[in-house]
């Protein structure tokens, strides 16, 4: 057979094509040339392309990262994404080869730069920064992997556009951090020498923050906005959990936090025992207002009305209720009021008159004219029923020593007498009602320090907080320098005084959040949770040298007082029965070494 030219091959294989009705694509062309020629058709890149795979799935029966590899090249030569196909290529290779291919840093920088200018939707500029910079910082000592570090983060912007709308940012933030590591991931396994679990902990790490920083904002930072300090502290606090990175970053911010919380918990408890005072005092303010106004029937009936209201536990709709019903009683008793001085007054003329009166009648006893005068001007100028039943008892003790023709008088005016006592009685039976309520909300009615049952709920609940937030708690025991001095020199009443003066002194001292009790007579136990041994001695100081300024003041002379107090702070797991004994020793030691001192439980012994 004549053997046939390659013009005249090309010529019959367009001939052919024509006659197929075949577009003339090269592909096409090549097939109609090769069967006229009788050349077997062999498609390199179908060989190249299967090898690559196989080798790659079969090597990645050992290294399941490459076995993605064959996946992802597989996917890429189906989409003939020549480009895609190329860079996966060069990261495996760089990987494979264990050298590192260079980078076109001057293609990746106009890459970032035209990337950065680019709106992603809802991946905000200072969101790509700010995982530019944990690369920058992660692989600052390895040029080649930040190349292709920065080429990943890049790509991955330039991928999906992010649509979601979320008025939420920070928790966007974490949402769309995991999305973007999980499409950094793909790429990364494909040719990442970073193990994976960098990236989850990286991942879990900035979802933590977030979450910290979130709540840190929403929940603690309103606590505690009023505290002086507590703000400042919170934003360095945050300014620093932000710039944090790892676990091990975040970790590291956690004793700070730890004292945060504790701070915000006990600053909440502070704010409910003055919530709660605050209802003792209203119910106080209520009880004794029904008690002096048992005349008018309308006005007790509101009184009841709220006293009922505030026995409940409060809500903010009780509170309205009892706002307008104090609002009514308020109006209703500025009418009452003038009526009342009025009649109190007619009850005092109307005394006088009768003394007066009696006099006349008794002008033969002469020697008495001049007593019952005496008596008239001390019931006109009597200020309260306590004081007109004195003078009224003197009266009587007078009159029966009067002539018999008094007699019927003298009936008439123990009657009235008899009214004061009333009067009186009921007075004490409100004081007797205003000990009870001050003991049932255990605050000791004398100094306004929590009583006996009061410093046992409050040492109940901070030895359980302490344990709970394995936080430090440290107790202080005070008790006045020769305070008998004081009270056989000064007066009890005096020495009272004192003892309120005192725990003026040490609450202005302490936190809102310590607690100070009257553990009885002249002895104090102050509670400081959060607090270590030494800062407590230093508070305790504080209050010693505050009462040196800080006078007692007797009839305008300067008393000064002193203390011996004892320091002791809890050990783990320690009972209330095992500290304050501790506390108690070391007040007998401050005591024994010449007074006026501080000594902390675990000072060495001398
Ligand atoms: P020191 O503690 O320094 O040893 O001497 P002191 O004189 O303070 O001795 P002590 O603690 O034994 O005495 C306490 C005194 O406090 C005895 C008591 O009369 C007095 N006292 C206790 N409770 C009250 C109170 O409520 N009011 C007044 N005015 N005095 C009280
Ligand atoms: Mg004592
Ligand atoms: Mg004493």
């Amino acid at each position: 057979m004549k053997k046939i030219t390659p013009i005249e091959l090309a010529r019959q294989a367009l001939i052919q094509l024509s006659n197929d009705k075949s577009p003339p694509t090269p592909d096409n062309y090549r097939r109609a040339y090769n069967k006229i020629a009788g050349i077997e058709f062999v498609d390199h890149s179908a060989i190249l392309n299967k090898s690559l795979e196989k080798v790659l799935y079969e090597m990645g029966k050992e290294h399941p990262k490459l076995a993605l590899v064959a996946e992802s090249i597989h996917k890429l030569v189906e989409k003939s994404d020549q480009t895609e196909l190329e860079e996966l290529l060069r990261s495996l290779l760089s990987t494979g080869t264990g050298e590192a291919v260079g980078v076109n840093w001057t293609t990746l920088l106009r890459s970032l730069l035209k990337q950065l200018e680019i709106n992603h939707g809802n991946l905000s500029l200072s969101k790509k920064i700010e995982k530019l910079n944990h690369i920058l910082i992660k692989f600052a000592n390895d040029p080649n992997q930040l190349g292709q570090k920065m080429h990943i983060l890049i790509t991955s912007w330039g991928k999906g556009p992010i649509t979601h709308q979320s008025a939420e940012i920070s928790h966007f933030n974490a949402k769309e951090a995991i999305q973007e590591q999980s499409t950094i991931q793909t790429v990364v396994l494909s040719s990442n020498p970073i193990p994976h679990t960098d990236d989850s902990q990286w991942e879990l790490a900035i979802i933590w923050r977030d979450m910290l920083i979130r709540t840190i904002n929403l929940a603690v930072a309103p606590q505690l906005a009023d505290t002086s300090g507590a703000t400042q502290r919170i934003e360095a606090l945050l300014k620093r959990m932000r710039e944090s990175l790892t676990i091990a970053e975040v970790n590291v911010l956690s004793e700070t936090l730890k004292s945060t919380l504790l701070r915000a918990e006990l600053k909440n408890d502070s704010q409910r025992r003055m919530q709660a005072l605050l209802v003792q005092m209203l119910r106080l303010l209520v009880s004794s207002m029904g008690e002096m106004t048992i005349e008018d029937e309308w006005l007790h009936r509101q009184i009841t009305i709220v006293q009922e209201i505030i026995s409940k536990p409060i809500n903010i709709d009780l509170l309205y209720n009892a706002e307008n019903s104090l609002k009514e009683l308020i109006y209703k008793q500025s009418h009452i009021k003038p009526g009342l001085i009025e009649a109190k007054e007619a009850i005092k003329r109307m005394a006088a008159t009768f003394v007066s009166n009696l006099a006349d009648i008794t002008e033969s006893t002469g020697n008495y004219q001049f007593k019952i005068n005496n008596y008239q001007e001390q019931i006109t100028s009597a200020h309260d029923m306590t004081n007109l039943n004195a003078i009224l008892e003197n009266l009587v003790v007078d009159i029966r020593k009067m002539s018999v023709d008094a007699q019927r008088n003298l009936t008439a005016f123990q009657e009235t007498q008899k009214k004061v006592e009333e009067a009186e009685k009921q007075i004490n039976d409100l004081t007797t009602k205003l000990d009870y309520i001050s003991e049932a909300a255990h605050q000791d009615f004398l100094t306004g320090a929590l009583n006996r049952r009061g410093m046992d709920a409050a040492l109940a609940q901070e030895f359980e907080r302490a344990d709970r937030h394995e936080t430090p708690l440290t107790l202080a025991m005070m008790d006045i320098d020769h305070f008998k001095k004081i009270n056989d020199s000064l007066g009890h009443s005096t020495g009272d005084v004192a003892l309120a003066h005192l725990v003026k002194v040490v609450k202005s001292i302490i936190r809102s959040t310590d607690v100070l009790a009257r553990y009885g007579g002249e002895e104090f136990i102050i509670i400081l949770p959060g607090t270590k041994e030494n800062d407590a001695i230093d508070v305790i100081k504080g209050v010693q040298r505050d009462l040196t300024k800080n006078f007692f003041l007797h009839n305008n002379e300067r008393v000064l007082i002193t203390f011996s107090a004892g320091v002791a702070e809890r050990f783990s797991n320690e009972t209330v029965d095992e500290v304050l004994p501790r506390a108690d020793a070391a007040l007998y030691k401050a005591k024994q070494t010449g007074r006026n001192q501080v000594i902390g439980a675990s000072e060495p012994k001398q």
